[in-house]
């Protein structure tokens, strides 16, 4: 028997977990953690997440609690940036330099002592680039950085990628290829999947990924975020979860992240995704879709069905091509049909295939 499977957070993460376990009739209840009515769980059920952190609520809680909570010592660390990158330190996973911040008084000479401009990353509660500052040599640092923040040496990196991988109870662990990531003011706008990488990227990146996940006995889907400098890669962050770099895979794999993920979680074989073609995946950043851009050959929408806010995720769409030259034509073709300001996500994809 599939074991019921919990998601603590009904995001569009948690939906789309549904979605890939509807063929397979394995259930999936995204349900809100920070609701004050307990459940009605059994023992038999699987408790997975689609968020980091969520208030000590009587369902908060009782989530916590159940005898088949996953991956709660992975989670600690990880919502905790210093805790996240002392992890790394130890595992001897190559990270951008930092420092934990103190007390008001001696900030400035810390964050000297990065020698170069530097990020502020706010310890918890960040995503999406916020909680986040940059600091020139010279500047008076907030006081509000205070015992509540990391600075990370910041890195002139000339591309972003990440490697979303899984690994089940057995040890038994699967990747994707790397993934070729644009930020823009910390938000994803863009990924490709499937592109060329150099081997060893690769293969680094799975033996860290790997590490990781073996020292901290995880299960499930995990992707980490690195940076690219002078050919070496450097890691940003974990994220214990499926992730936005790894929508892309919906299109462009045999099993998506989020299959990949239920089949790490409820014991089902866990086999690496056949890949194939070549997929851009492209945020809805606080914009609605036209259904006219499903006339674009290989062009699938992804709608979350939230309020439109501002720069707020509320959707995804991926461009899937069985080559370059197609993936080409149709991203010249979507960027014609997108709103002006989108344009450049069109431009930065053509760039990278
Ligand atoms: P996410 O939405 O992925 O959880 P986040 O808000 O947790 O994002 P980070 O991944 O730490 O934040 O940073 C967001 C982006 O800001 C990075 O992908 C990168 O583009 C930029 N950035 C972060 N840290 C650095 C750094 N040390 N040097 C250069 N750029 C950085
Ligand atoms: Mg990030």
């Amino acid at each position: 028997m599939v074991p019921r499977i919990i998601v603590a957070g009904n995001g569009q993460l948690g939906q789309m977990l549904q979605q890939a376990a509807a063929p397979m009739q394995v259930r999936v209840m995204p349900v809100n953690p920070a609701g004050e009515e307990p459940l009605e769980l059994n023992d038999s059920d699987v408790i997975t997440v689609e968020l980091e952190y969520w208030p000590d609520t009587p369902r908060g809680l009782q989530l916590k609690d159940h005898p088949n909570f996953l991956n709660a010592t992975t989670l600690h660390s990880v919502i905790d940036r210093q805790r996240q990158k002392s992890l790394l330190d130890r595992l001897g996973v190559p990270t951008s330099p930092w420092v934990s911040l103190g007390a008001a008084e001696g900030m400035a000479e810390q964050l000297e002592s990065l020698g170069q401009p530097a990020i502020v990353k706010r310890r918890r509660g960040g995503y999406d680039g916020r909680g986040q500052w940059r600091w020139q040599p010279g500047e008076t640092p907030l006081p509000e950085w205070a015992d509540e923040c990391i600075a990370e040496a910041m890195i002139p990196f000339s591309h972003e990628v990440s490697l979303v991988g899984a690994r089940n109870r057995a040890g038994e662990k699967v990747y994707y290829p790397l993934t070729r990531n644009w930020h823009q003011n910390g938000i994803l706008r863009a990924s490709v999947g499937n592109l060329p990488v150099p081997a060893e990227q690769q293969r680094l990146a799975e033996q860290w990924l790997g590490r990781i996940m073996d020292d901290q006995n995880y299960v499930g889907v995990m992707a980490m975020e690195c940076f690219v400098e002078n050919g070496h890669l450097l890691v940003n962050e974990l994220a214990p979860r499926v992730h936005n770099s790894g929508h892309w895979t919906q299109a462009g794999a045999d099993i998506s992240q989020f299959e990949l993920h239920l089949r790490a979680v409820a014991d089902l074989p866990l086999i690496t995704p056949e890949v194939y073609g070549v997929t851009m995946m492209y945020n809805l950043l606080g914009r609605d879709w036209q259904p006219r851009w499903l006339s674009v050959p290989g062009a699938h929408v992804h709608w979350y069905a939230k309020e439109i806010r501002p720069g707020r995720k509320v959707g995804h769409v991926n461009v899937h091509r069985p080559d370059v030259s197609a993936l080409m034509a149709s991203l010249k073709a979507l960027r014609e049909q997108v709103a002006e300001a989108d344009q450049c996500v069109f431009d930065w994809a053509l760039a990278q295939v």
